[in-house]
């Protein structure tokens, strides 16, 4: 491994799911659903399949139908109007999109300023690109970010901003005060900025906002969603990037040349996805909201700290509370103590202390299997 990656290793997703495949624990580390999507929607990727629509490499924008149905889904959502041929672009998940976002635009020794705890391809693409990760750290108990704290850190180096709300793994999201004082910056100190928003539709408390809409932020936004969080199709790998015409064809540039294209017959049921009428986006939200207060309460009850999440389907805690040390340590001695996996964030942070003890639960499972992984956190020794 070179040295702009020796840090990385192996991703603490794989390692927590192996290990919970390896001890027949109840997953609740890393973060995908037990249950996948909309039937109708899985149909769509079936009909595309037989009827050989994507069987053959697809356009390297994406295919025309997903293009339109994600600026239709922007303007139903957010009233924002982007044009699907020259603002969108479909790529393999957002991890690609964030990829292809930083190789395009950073040079070598930028700086790029990124809340922490980060996702971890956040602080490896960063690295990739050869750029500079800068953390502004986002502290218990609520996480709201220090804009006093964000304004100094911002340097002649400085090229962007990587914001993610709402945020993994602390469930943070954004208000709109936040945001119209980050976008202000933004301008103030001409930034670029890139929005990580794959769970835009999973905000509990409050509401998403996206920075593209404030004033100001339209030339200078690169927002970035997928398909696996809002529809449960975490494998089909399903994302997109809207960005006016000279970002967005920076990033379709280093896109090329990563995947050039990838899931051709999901792309289309995706499409129909987004298409899913509002009854779908708040059904899936309120029932994950039900989950929120079933594993959260378990939690609170097993001893552990909790910190209650505004949105995305993880919520933290800190162990701290029932006397241990070192997140990962907890973490890998779990599925022995009592067959749960957790994720320890402490591996999200630069600043060794923040988050020592935190660690991670995905609450993105049937009711039953997190009823019984909060009766057996209860039994934890
Ligand atoms: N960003 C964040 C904050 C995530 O939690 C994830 C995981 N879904 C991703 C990006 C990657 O998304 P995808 O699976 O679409 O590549
Ligand atoms: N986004 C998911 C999580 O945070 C998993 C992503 C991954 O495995 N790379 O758990």
């Amino acid at each position: 491994l070179n040295r702009r990656l020796a840090e990385f290793g192996t991703t603490i997703f794989a390692e927590m799911s192996a290990l919970a495949v390896r001890t027949g624990s109840i997953n609740l580390g890393q973060g995908f659903p037990d249950t996948d999507g909309p039937e109708e929607v899985r149909e769509a990727a079936v009909r595309a399949l037989r009827d050989g629509r994507g069987n053959q490499y697809p356009p390297g924008p994406g295919v025309p139908e997903l293009r339109t149905a994600v600026a239709a889904h922007q303007r139903r959502f957010y009233g924002l109007d982007v044009d699907p041929d020259t603002e969108v672009l479909v790529t393999a998940g957002a991890t690609e999109a964030i990829a292809a976002t930083l190789l395009a635009l950073l040079e070598p020794g930028d700086e790029v300023i990124a809340f922490e705890p980060y996702y971890d391809s956040y602080a490896a693409c960063i690295a990739m690109a050869g750029g500079r990760r800068v953390p502004l750290t986002l502290r218990a108990p609520d996480f709201r970010p220090d804009l006093d704290a964000l304004r100094d850190a911002v340097t002649d180096r400085t090229r962007l901003l990587l914001l993610n709300s709402p945020h993994n793994p602390t469930g943070m999201v954004l208000s709109r005060e936040e945001l119209t004082a980050i976008a202000e910056l933004a301008v103030e100190r001409n930034l670029l900025v890139v929005t990580d928003e794959v769970y835009e539709h999973l905000v509990f408390d409050g509401e998403h906002v996206p920075l593209i809409s404030l004033p100001g932020m339209r030339e200078r936004t690169v927002r970035i969603s997928s398909a696996g969080k809002s529809f449960s199709f975490t494998g089909w790998k399903v994302g997109w990037v809207t960005a006016a015409a000279p970002l967005l064809s920076a990033v379709r540039s280093a896109k090329q040349f990563l995947t050039y294209v990838s899931s051709g017959p999901f792309q289309y049921a995706v499409a129909e996805a987004l298409a899913l009428p509002d009854a779908y986006f708040t059904g899936f939200r309120d029932g994950l909201a039900a989950k929120r207060e079933l594993l959260s309460a378990g939690l609170a009850e097993a001893g552990f700290e909790v910190y209650r999440p505004q949105g995305t389907y993880f919520v933290t805690t800190d162990v701290a509370a029932l006397g241990e040390k070192d997140a990962l340590a907890f973490c890998r001695s779990l599925p022995e103590r009592c067959g749960v996996v957790a994720v320890p964030n402490s591996v999200f942070y630069d600043d060794e202390k923040a988050g020592r003890t935190q660690v991670r639960f995905a609450f993105c499972k049937r009711t039953g299997v997190l009823e019984e992984a909060v009766e057996r956190l209860g039994r934890l020794t």
